[in-house]
């Protein structure tokens, strides 16, 4: 059996990987970079139970576990550690705490953490892009092939029911099974199946070298401006790299994924409010300024199954803030669903594409 997957993230990577350690024959399509879209531009915060009390919580917590294995089942070090995640705000002018010191000492006065809400043995953190790119190394490694160019349509039998292929600029792949994993941009793959819109979301995030500085320490604060809140994360991680994001809005989606380029608005917002945070956070530190799209589904939920009305289509994205977490068991599912016909360790059931009312592909041409 030969499986194409058409997109290098992190679904792409992992779904990759757990097919070729079942011996199954696996071709990865990338229009760009392995990790070139939010795969590489994610914080990488992972956590095991907050998605209690959602359809999520048995994905989330086997990806957890998953995760805290891969770094003794796979070559390479994308800074898997354990890590404390604390909330809190950041006082505004006038607010009585303003000049209050922070209880983590790293922090600057006025960031006043209010709880913890993750201990090291709920969260946890990788270095996305290098996890992504570990796992497929790992895939590649066992004789999966990774075929650079641009998924442009879906080839079916003679009945149209069934998948063979996929047309790659201009050429065709065979194969047995398809596999949709190309973040927001499967949006597009509504042109050639019955599936339900994705949409990208757009975050900015802003790299920072902290070294060693930096302890394990994961924010989630409410930075107070103007009367108003804004939520902002800081991810120290073990490179020693710092990864802040806020400000998330709605863009249109640039059809060429290396096109993606953060709003120099929001960038210098975000620059001026992680200063804020900490004397670490200086401009001279600023390793990254970028930005990317989150998969997103009308429901909030992934897309994690067979494509309705078809033989052999399968899709796997809409992973939305939780994609580097989840992918570890979304892609063990994928290869589960594909080689036996039904999952094992994870009920896939809510994700299911047929829950959603497929696009209008005319909308699509509209575009
Ligand atoms: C600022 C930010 C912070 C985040 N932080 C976290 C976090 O801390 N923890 C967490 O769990 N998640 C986080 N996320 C979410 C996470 O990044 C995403 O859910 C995840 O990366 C989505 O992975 P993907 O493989 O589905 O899509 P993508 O990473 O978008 O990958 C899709 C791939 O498909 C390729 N592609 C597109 N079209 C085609 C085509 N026609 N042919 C071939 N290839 C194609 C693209 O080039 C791309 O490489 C964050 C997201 C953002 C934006």
């Amino acid at each position: 059996m030969r499986v194409v997957i058409c997109g290098g993230g992190v679904i792409g990577a992992c779904t990759a990987w757990f097919l070729r350690r079942r011996g199954i024959d696996v071709i990865v399509v990338e229009r760009a970079d392995v990790a070139a879209a939010a795969s590489g531009k994610a914080g990488g915060f992972l956590a095991r139970d907050w998605c209690e009390g959602s359809p999520l919580d048995a994905l989330a917590r086997r990806s957890f576990a998953i995760h805290a294995q891969l770094p003794e089942q796979i070559a390479g070090d994308w800074g898997y550690r354990p890590m404390t995640a604390y909330s809190g705000f950041v006082a505004a002018d006038g607010h009585p705490r303003r000049d209050a010191p922070s209880a983590l000492g790293w922090l600057s006065n006025g960031v006043i953490i209010a709880q913890r809400i993750g201990t090291m043995e709920t969260a946890a953190i990788v270095h996305p892009k290098k996890f992504t790119v570990a796992v497929m190394n790992a895939a590649l490694a066992e004789g999966a092939e990774f075929r650079p160019g641009q998924v442009t349509g879906i080839m079916r039998d003679a009945n149209g029911t069934t998948a063979t292929g996929v047309e790659v600029d201009g050429g065709i792949v065979e194969a047995d099974a398809v596999v949709i994993a190309m973040g927001p941009w499967s949006l597009l793959a509504a042109q050639w199946m019955s599936l339900p819109a994705v949409y990208g979301q757009r975050s900015p995030s802003i790299v920072y070298d902290t070294g060693t500085d930096a302890p394990a320490d994961a924010l989630f604060l409410e930075y107070e401006e103007n009367g108003s809140a804004v939520s902002i994360e800081v991810f120290p991680r073990a490179d020693g790299s710092t990864h802040i994001t806020a400000l998330s809005d709605i863009a249109p989606l640039p059809l060429d994924p290396a096109a993606v380029t953060p709003d120099h608005d929001a960038i210098a917002r975000l620059q001026t409010m992680s200063e804020r945070l900490s004397p670490l956070f200086r401009s001279e530190r600023i390793i990254a300024r970028q930005a990317c799209f989150r998969p997103v589904t009308q429901d909030g939920l992934p897309l994690i199954g067979k494509v309705p009305q078809s033989e052999g289509l399968y899709v796997a994205t809409g992973h939305n803030v939780w994609g580097i977490l989840n992918a570890p068991a979304t892609g063990e599912a994928m290869a589960q669903l594909i080689a036996e016909g039904a999952t094992r360790n994870v009920d896939i059931s809510p994700f299911d594409p047929a829950r959603l009312a497929p696009l209008d592909p005319s909308l699509l041409q509209a575009r």
